[in-house]
Order: structure tokens, then sequence, then C-alpha cells
């Protein structure tokens, strides 16, 4: 397979971690004779030291020509004074609606020997492999009327949550599809007792299932979703969910796996796809070679499984990680008593000569 991909480092361990996941998914393409073009562009505050914006159309149209785009993070304290509109972060943004971003993946994956980095107990959180798919472009966050207005003895706040018919299939489509990848079972996430959306919600989710009959289909209230996600995350495959209640869930999600570095994400939509970890730029801990390069990793593999459809080389990478923390190659955040402490370039080192 011949492919682009578009490498933005960003700021802060972005730098640091990127070119770890770079360097993996060379290994790749040299181990199953595949031909990856990386081709680097400035994005956040490094965009805007060098051109004065945190998204250079020349990034964007990079973006755009790619077939997916590996991101590490953006920001930091040098940038955040600047106006809203103008900060590293806004690129972000710029980046997902222009690429047409609405399909937010995020899975939350327990591996065992971390299972101490977690809050909650052993016996719970063992064996946790859960996929949070979010609508990303709709819903509450976008829906019109929204707004502050005065009125008599003091202020109203609104806002909408809107869905139609089209927003909710293709959302839906992609939870099945990637269910498909996966155990074949989704979790639709809705509050269909209460709000009318969410009544569309449940009634266009169980059509475009029509289309899907190897997958199994439950609904679930949002509040007990929740719940049942810290009695027992287990039983989940995919949480398909809206864009308030996603946001929300995919980071008490996040929390049952204890660890930030480690945890990868895929947006998807009508262009390229974009893959980048869950973590922002760490300037606490950036340029010292100690950041966890694995949720970029693990997002480079997540790149070859969705966009390029390489569900044997993605599973390479997932296992070389899974070796590697076996060995107890551990970078600082997680590491623990009788484990080998190394650097971010010596965990990418690793999970290269670990890869199967
Ligand atoms: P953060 O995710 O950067 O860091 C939170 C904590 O986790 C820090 O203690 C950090 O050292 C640690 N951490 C993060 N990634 C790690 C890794 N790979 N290995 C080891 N430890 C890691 O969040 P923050 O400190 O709130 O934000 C820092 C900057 O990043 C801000 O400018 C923020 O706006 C930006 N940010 C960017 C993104 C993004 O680019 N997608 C996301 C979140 C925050």
């Amino acid at each position: 397979m011949k492919a682009k991909i578009a490498v933005l480092a960003g700021d802060g361990v972005g730098r640091e971690i990127v070119p770890e996941a770079v360097k993996v998914l060379k290994a790749v393409a040299e181990r199953y004779g595949h031909a990856f073009e990386f081709i680097a562009g400035d994005i956040g505050g490094q965009a805007i030291e060098k051109m004065g914006v945190p998204l250079p159309q020349e990034t964007l149209i990079l973006a755009k020509q790619s077939d997916a785009v590996l991101l590490g993070a953006v920001g930091g304290p040098k940038w955040e004074g600047l106006p809203y509109g103008l900060r590293p972060e806004r690129a972000l943004l710029g980046l997902r609606e222009q690429l047409g971003l609405f399909a937010n993946l995020r899975p939350a994956k327990l591996y065992p020997m971390l299972a101490e980095a977690s809050t909650l107990k052993r016996e719970v959180i063992e064996g946790i492999d859960l996929l949070v798919v979010r609508e990303l472009t709709g819903g509450i966050y976008f829906g019109k009327p929204k707004g502050i207005e005065t009125i008599p003895g003091g202020e109203r706040g609104v806002n909408t949550e809107v869905y139609t018919t089209g927003e909710i299939a293709r959302i839906a489509k992609v939870a099945f599809e990637a269910a498909r990848k996966r155990r074949k079972k989704v979790t639709s996430v809705d509050k269909a007792n209460v709000l009318e959306s969410s009544e569309l919600w449940r009634r266009v989710v169980t059509e475009v299932h029509r289309a899907y009959p190897d997958v199994e289909l439950t609904h679930m209230y949002v509040d007990n979703c929740a719940m049942q996600l810290i009695r027992n995350p287990k039983q989940f495959d995919v949480l398909l969910c809206n864009n308030l209640f996603g946001d929300i869930l995919s980071d008490e999600a996040a929390m049952l796996t204890g660890s930030i570095g480690m945890l990868p994400s895929a947006s998807l939509g009508a262009h390229a796809g974009l893959y980048e970890p869950i973590h922002g730029s760490a300037p606490d801990i950036a340029g010292k070679n100690i950041a966890n390069p694995i949720a970029t990793i693990a997002s480079a593999a997540m790149m070859l499984s969705y966009t390029f459809n390489l569900g044997k080389e993605a599973d390479a990478i997932e296992q070389a990680i899974v070796k590697t923390l076996d060995l107890g190659y551990r970078t600082k955040d997680i590491a623990a008593p009788g484990t080998r402490i190394v650097g971010t370039t010596e965990m990418g080192d690793a999970i290269v000569r670990n890869l199967r």
C-alpha cells in the first residue's frame, strides 16, 4: 500500500512523541512492504512563531491532500496571553471543522500490567477494552438558539440539543463498522425517556442497525451508563454517544485505565482521518526525553486500522506495546517498583524491536 501521511508534531512533548510513532510506522512499512510518505507541517505555537497563525493555509492543504494526519499536541505557557482566536488550540478546532471530522473514537483499554495505575479495584478493571464513539460536530455544543439574554428580574441562558436523521445515521454507521472490527456489540447511549432529540436518536440508530444484523445493539440511558462504567465496565464493547454524553463518558472511560500517556484517539470524517494522543503538550515535562510515547504510537495503530484497513499491522503494533510493557519497560509516568524506567526514545526503540 502507498499512503501519504501528514505529520504535525506541534508543541511541547508533541515534538518528542510524534517522531517515535513515525519510527514505528516506518518499521511497519518496511516489514510489511508498504510505502508510507511522511510530510511534516507546522501547527500550534510553533506555527505562530514561524508564520504568525496557529493553522497556516499550507498545513490545511497538506492535511486535506493526505490520506491521514498524525498529530502530537499544541499549546504552552508562551502563547497563553494571546487573544482566543490566535491561540495554538484554535488550530485543532480549525482542523476538525475543515476536515469535517464528525466522529471521535477513543478506545479505553487496560494493559493488565498497569492495573495498579487505576483508582478502581483490579477485579473491576482487568480486561477492560472499550471504544467510545462520540459525535463531534452536532448536538448541544452547536445547536441554535444559544446565548444569554436579559429577562425581567435576571438573565436566561439557552443551549439547544439538535440532531438530524442524517447526523445520527452517519455516526451510528461509524459505531457499527467499528464494532465489526471488535467484539460486535454496540451500546447506544441516550436519554430517550426525557428528551425528544434522544427519542429520534434511538429510532435512527435502531433503523441503521438493520444493515448490521451481525452486531448486537442495546440502548442505555446515560445516567445508567455513567454508573455501569464504574460498576462493570467490562460489559461494554462500543459505546455510541452524542456530543455531550460522549464528552463526559469518554473522560470517565479514560480514567478507568489510569494513565493519560497511554490513550490514543481517532477523528474521522469526510477527508483524512486525524490521529492523536488524548493528552496535551505537557509543558512541565517537555524537552526532557521523559514523555510517554505510547498514546501516540497506539494512535498510529488506529490509523493503520481505520484509515488504511491494515488490521494485521495495527495488531502487530498493539502486541509490540504489550510485549514491551511485559518486559518491564516503563516511562516515568507509569513506573512501578521492579520495572525499568526508560526515556521517550528508548521506549520507541523497544517497541520497534518488539514488532513481530
Ligand atoms: P496535558 O495533557 O498536557 O498534561 C497533563 C498532565 O499529564 C501533566 O502533568 C503532564 O506532564 C502529563 N502528561 C501528559 N502527557 C504525557 C505523556 N505523554 N507522558 C507523561 N506524562 C504526560 O494537559 P495540560 O497540562 O492541561 O495542558 C498543557 C497544554 O496542552 C495547554 O496549553 C493545553 O491547552 C494544551 N492541550 C492540548 C491538547 C491537544 O493538543 N490536543 C489537549 C489538551 C491540552
